[in-house]
């Protein structure tokens, strides 16, 4: 069996023992006769699986008693409208912050419900950096304050959470999911589509925090009220039952390893060893400030045109595939989340060393 080094920015590498796991419990899960695939969302069997993916994701992200998990449907996309119509209820006013394509389209849907401002951007350099925030700039009686935490495309951060006070922090959190400990205390949503680095795609995670649920607008559609979702345990419908048990089989991955400060430990060696070869490279040049460069999308480009689309064809040739950068970009993107190896960000680093030489 010859499996690639897969660099895909979502949906990406799973972890090896995770697919086995899957594999060996594909036909008959625990003794019930049945793959978890087949099974009615509503049996003891899935309840099991359903609520300890639940208490598993509290425990490895220590969220507070005072948060909802929602298992959801719809990708991230789809909370770029479940967020203002269940949050924007009160002054109707909303702050964003655009540091790349996902934040931008989230602030286009949130347009449509309420008065929206851009406190910041980082467009005038193509999201090369996360832009300053000025707290004078901040809306004081905004429902809400909206970032994307982690910059897929374009292979940004924000290092710091901003400290808005009262106004609840929203997070797109989709490409940093449980990559490092986060203080979820911080926050009044944080949601992610869990192809990047949780689960296969189909879930969505939301983490809400108790007194924002509740104030749905009127027109909020059914499906995208988190507190319908709530009550309902995320089975108000049939749930995307065979994401959450992937789900699950990654956190007790995570766990064995030894939890998010395991994982962070992990992605900063990688991202180090990256960064440090794309520093000292001649041909090669990551093209983001430097403190805002993120540890799960390395972008990079080579010295021309060509020599990028020469490094893709080849990179694929010899196993490192979906290393292309974003069609808005170009380049090449390498996306580290937490199932990448060190081995494989090594190797990748040998390659392109090799590669530097011979062009
Ligand atoms: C991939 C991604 C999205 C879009 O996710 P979907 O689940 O495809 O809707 C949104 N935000 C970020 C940060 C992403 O990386």
């Amino acid at each position: 069996m010859a499996r690639v080094y897969n660099f895909s920015a979502g949906p990406s590498m799973l972890p090896e023992s995770v697919l086995n796991r899957a594999a060996a419990e594909m036909l008959d899960y625990k003794g019930s006769g049945q793959s978890v695939m087949e099974m009615s969302h509503r049996s003891k069997v899935y309840e099991e699986i359903i609520f300890s993916a639940q208490s598993l994701l509290r425990e490895v992200m220590n969220i507070p008693d005072n948060y909802k998990v929602l298992f959801l449907q719809g990708g991230a996309s789809t909370q770029f409208s479940a967020i203002p119509l269940n949050l924007l209820n009160g002054s109707g006013k909303a702050d964003y912050v655009l540091t790349g394509q996902f934040s931008t389209k989230a602030y286009k849907e949130a347009l449509k419900y309420g008065d929206i401002k851009i406190v910041a951007s980082s467009k005038d350099k193509t999201f090369s950096y996360i832009p300053k925030l000025n707290k004078a700039d901040f809306t004081p009686d905004a429902d809400y304050f909206y970032i994307c935490m982690n910059n897929t495309i374009y292979g940004t951060v924000f290092h710091e959470i901003p400290d808005t006070g009262k106004v609840p922090l929203v997070a797109d959190v989709s490409s940093c999911f449980l990559s490092e400990p986060l203080d979820v205390s911080k926050f009044g949503i944080i949601y992610g589509g869990a192809q990047k680095n949780v689960a296969p795609a189909g879930l969505t995670i939301t983490i809400v925090r108790e007194d924002l649920l509740g104030h749905a607008r009127d027109i909020t559609p059914t499906m995208l009220d988190y507190k319908i979702m709530s009550d309902s345990d995320s089975m108000y419908n049939t749930p995307p039952c065979w994401s959450i048990y992937m789900c699950k089989l990654v956190l007790e991955w995570i766990k064995s390893l030894g939890g998010l400060e395991a994982m962070k430990e992990r992605n900063v060696q990688k991202a180090k060893i990256l960064y440090d070869f794309l520093d000292g490279s001649k041909m090669f040049n990551n093209p983001v400030n430097p403190a805002d460069r993120s540890m799960m999308n390395v972008t990079f480009v080579a010295s021309s045109e060509e020599l990028n689309a020469k490094f893709v064809s080849q990179a694929t040739a010899a196993g490192f595939v979906n290393i292309k950068g974003h069609r808005s970009v170009g380049g090449m993107r390498a996306s580290i989340y937490n199932a990448m190896p060190v081995e494989g960000v090594e190797k990748l680093v040998e390659f392109m060393k090799e590669f530097e030489a011979n062009n």
